[in-house]
């Protein structure tokens, strides 16, 4: 800290210095009374982030403080505000009662400290936390040219590693999304930019591992695997990370496992980015592939579902296993329809878990709501298994039968749960009763006294307003008197015959006495609430502990929740009869029977009917050539096939009749990827390096889909490049693979590539305008469409024609194999059709004019000049 800036502060700024000193890079939420206090630029930023006054609070150093304040009660609404936008918080409390400042000395200072750093990868908090979504703090520590990379979420405890070479963390950031990278700026972060938070340079390889034996109780770290040094200190850093974030406690966290990329299909960025897998490309669900097949009914439902979605598996057993999941539900009637009615409502076990077990570790943490969660998890989980039971228990080899045995977590807890707490518990200790009367008996005791207080109270009102004859006379609590006898102004005189009645306030309307039955009272009510209060605390963290014991089994639990929620979501998706489960196979079959874009399909208007099309890759016919006019549905049935294969290695149903898989081990997707421009690369750079990508990864088990290669360059190039590619394909890559092309001259190819199918868009025309069919057929466009749909667009009547001309003679001139480059220049057109005007010279004048070599000016000159010929 600049400790020149903090001199001369008061006592409370103080401690906002200190505060700032030891989290720079935060705001300060710094707590009095009711409010929570911004100073300094503090106030500032805040200020302007939730649009809320800024004023000013006394001076420092001869300059106003600013300030800005939000009430105690809307915090929550607050913090989600600022962390959503970025900023991280540090949340300074009151951390002793005002009494007990005041009971060292009057003008001492109450402590405060703090508490909790929120940053938007370590959320805890319920309200702050997006439920659907995984809240993911991601950390990267570089090192000899590879990067450890280890990633947990602190609302569900989980954890992974991995080691990557460099050009694989923009695939790992594309599948995790994470909320919070931290890393130094050594580290690209591409898109992810804006996330990164610099953590300081990593512990020693040998430090970080003692850290991780130390905390997770183990002689050495190679009890959970091999991790790599690199890997040890990124998983240091994150936990190191959290630590601070819980300012000083670690939550409770999973053991650390090695993620690796085995056992999953390889996607990198580009194909995640071209198929809007989770989200779209303005972060909503609506649009995305998720958002189409969901029909999960809870948020950790919903999180198992997306992370199957984000990350699809190479291996069959697994799938198999999720496969024969939800196709059980649809064999035995009635199962899903109970299933879906006793999951919905089902709370978030695992994060509620989470924060009991921070509760277990930090006093004053507990939330009796949390506590409630979980009683209501387990009754949620035992009228699943109720459900369940009759198909899944009589069979030991059912593939629910793991899950249904893990339903059982903590038998005696739900019924404990259940005896001791109210129906809906307060979220915070003290706000409302959280115990059940009759459940514990001596909280039931200091309670009957805490309120016959209140009774002793009213008895004594009555008994001394006879006694002095004033029957208007009141027992009232008073801050700095106590309890007191209040009385009109008018029986005053009266009362002060009475010497046991001291006037210690006369007031116009009233006077108050103090009394000495009355000044016994507030130590005994206080004492009664405080003794009330303090066993309520002990119960509760009874039950606490009493989860605590259960904390594995209901992790478990809270799994197999959630995976039933996602199996059953699958189940509902394929009981409408127009999703199936594809037959999944080791070797390189690929056959659809019918395939749809599920979010296109969606997206149509009313009325409109979405065409099924099958595609078949077998080993004969693996390479696809894809040709027709734009608007056709090239792109749709190049990305539906893309969907299909993901949600087939998803473990989940595929929107086809039929669909036969051999799994994939890379898919490559560049469909319309070459549309966005990124920074500073032409679109043909970032195309070749897109294909040089796909290229160099793509094996015979990989599926790749491109669409318009080498548009981005002249036709010549563009011609070869594609040609090239398509040969690369066929040749040594050998996978399977659909290729969408606009230059029709490919299909000549077919002779020399006996795996190359060329297909087409069927177009047909009507009454003089296109009518796009969207159906796959096989065969090359039987012309080009793009001349009609040019002339629909409006393009002048004498360059449509001159466009046609030099068409026919092309397609006259491509008979010979091989002969690629097709387009004659306009002066040896060799037959200019009749229906031409006659060649008085303009239209050969238009045919040399270069419109892209044209500027404006000279453009309108040759329209004046052709105008004066007529
Ligand atoms: P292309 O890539 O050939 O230019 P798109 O795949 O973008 O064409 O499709 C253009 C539009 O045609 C889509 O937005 C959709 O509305 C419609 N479409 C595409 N495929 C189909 C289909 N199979 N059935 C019905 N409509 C389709």
């Amino acid at each position: 800290m600049n400790s020149d800036r903090a001199a001369g502060a008061t006592p409370a700024m103080a401690q906002w210095f200190q505060a700032k000193a030891d989290y720079p890079d935060a705001l300060i939420f710094f707590r009095m009374g009711d409010f929570y206090e911004l100073f300094f630029e503090d106030a500032e930023a805040a200020s302007a982030a939730l649009d809320i006054a800024l004023t000013a609070r006394g001076t420092h150093q001869g300059e106003p403080i600013a300030m800005c304040g939000v009430p105690v009660s809307q915090r929550d609404t607050y913090l989600t505000r600022l962390i959503r936008r970025g900023f991280r918080v540090a949340v300074a409390e009151q951390v002793e009662a005002p009494e007990a400042a005041k009971a060292r000395g009057g003008k001492a200072l109450i402590e405060r400290a703090v508490v909790r750093l929120i940053t938007p990868g370590t959320i805890t908090e319920e309200a702050l936390l997006d439920q659907g979504r995984a809240s993911l703090l991601l950390a990267l520590v570089p090192r000899a040219g590879r990067i450890g990379a280890a990633w947990l979420d602190v609302s569900t405890a989980s954890f992974e590693t991995a080691d990557l070479a460099g050009g694989e963390l923009a695939a790992l950031l594309g599948r995790l999304d994470p909320a919070e990278i931290l890393s130094g700026a050594d580290i690209e972060l591409g898109a992810h930019e804006g996330r990164r938070t610099d953590p300081g340079p990593p512990p020693a390889a040998e430090l970080a591992r003692r850290d991780l034996a130390r905390l997770f109780d183990v002689a050495s770290l190679d009890a959970f695997g091999a991790f790599t040094d690199q890997e040890a200190q990124a998983a240091a850093v994150a936990l190191r990370y959290v630590e601070r974030s819980q300012a000083g406690t670690l939550p409770r966290i999973a053991r650390p496992v090695r993620a690796g990329e085995t056992g999953l299909m390889a996607m990198d960025a580009a194909t995640r980015a071209s198929l809007d897998l989770l989200r779209t490309a303005d972060g909503g669900e609506a649009g995305s592939l998720f958002g189409a097949v969901r029909r999960t009914v809870t948020a950790a439902g919903a999180r198992m579902l997306a992370g199957w979605i984000a990350a699809p598996l190479d291996a069959i057993g697994p799938l198999r296993a999720r496969q024969a999941g939800w196709q059980s539900l649809l064999d035995a009637p009635g199962t899903l329809a109970a299933l879906r009615t006793s999951l919905r409502g089902a709370p978030d076990l695992a994060r509620a878990l989470a924060r009991l077990g921070l509760a277990g570790r930090k006093a004053g943490r507990l939330s009796p709501r949390d506590l409630g969660q979980v009683r209501d998890s387990l009754a949620a989980a035992r009228a699943v298994a109720e459900g369940l039971a009759p198909a899944v228990a009589a069979d030991p080899a059912h593939p629910l039968a793991g899950d249904l045995a893990k339903l059982a977590a903590g038998p005696d807890l739900g019924p404990l749960l259940e005896a001791a707490l109210v129906e809906t518990p307060p979220a915070r200790i003290g706000d409302a009763p959280a115990i059940r009367a009759g459940f514990d008996g001596e909280l039931d005791g200091e309670r009957r006294l805490r309120d016959d207080t209140r009774q002793v109270i009213a008895a004594l009102q009555t008994e001394l307003a006879s006694r002095y004859g004033v029957a208007s006379l009141k027992v009232r609590h008073h801050s700095q008197l106590g309890y007191v006898l209040e009385a009109p102004a008018a029986a005053v005189e009266a009362l002060r015959a009475f010497p046991e009645l001291i006037l210690r306030q006369g007031l116009a309307s009233a006077a108050r006495f103090t009394h000495p039955e009355l000044s016994d009272l507030d130590r005994r009510i206080a004492e009664a609430h405080e003794r009330a209060a303090a066993r309520e605390a002990l119960v509760l963290d009874h039950l606490l502990a009493a989860v605590m014991r259960e904390e594995a089994a209901l992790a478990e639990c809270a799994a197999a929740l959630a995976r039933l929620d996602a199996l059953q979501s699958a189940a509902t998706l394929a009981e409408s009869g127009r999703w199936c489960a594809p037959e999944l196979s080791e070797d390189a079959a690929f056959s659809i029977i019918a395939g749809r874009h599920p979010v296109v399909e969606a997206a149509l208007p009313a009325g409109t009917r979405f065409i099924a099309n099958d595609a078949d890759l077998s080993p004969e016919r693996r390479l696809m050539l894809l040709t027709g006019p734009n608007m056709a549905g090239k792109s749709t049935f190049l990305r539906q096939n893309a969907l299909v294969i993901i949600l087939a290695q998803a473990g989940l149903p595929v929107p086809a009749e039929q669909a036969r898989i051999g799994l994939v081990d890379r898919l490559f997707s560049r469909v319309g990827a070459a549309d966005d421009l990124a920074a500073g690369r032409s679109t043909f750079m970032v195309e070749m390096i897109e294909t040089a990508s796909i290229l160099n990864q793509a094996g015979p088990r990989s599926f790749v889909i491109i669409d318009e290669i080498g548009r981005g360059t002249g036709t010549q190039d563009g011609l070869a490049i594609a040609q090239a590619v398509l040969e690369a394909l066929h040749g040594s890559i050998r996978c399977r693979s659909i290729f969408a092309t606009h230059f029709h001259d490919l299909v000549q190819l077919g002779a020399a590539l006996p795996r190359l199918r060329p297909c087409t868009m069927r177009v047909k025309s009507w009454r003089g305008s296109v009518v796009f069919l969207h159906e796959v057929i096989e065969g090359a466009a039987e012309r080009s469409w793009g001349v009609h749909v040019a002339k629909l667009a409006g393009l002048p009547e004498p360059v449509i024609r001159r466009a046609e001309a030099l068409l026919r003679a092309a397609e006259r001139g491509g008979g010979e194999a091989g002969a690629l480059p097709l387009f004659a220049a306009a002066g040896e057109d060799p037959a200019p059709p009749a229906e031409l005007p006659a060649a008085d010279g303009w239209h050969a004048a238009l045919a040399e004019a270069d419109p892209d070599q044209l500027s404006p000016r000279a453009a309108l000159e040759l329209i004046y000049a052709w105008r004066r010929k007529f």
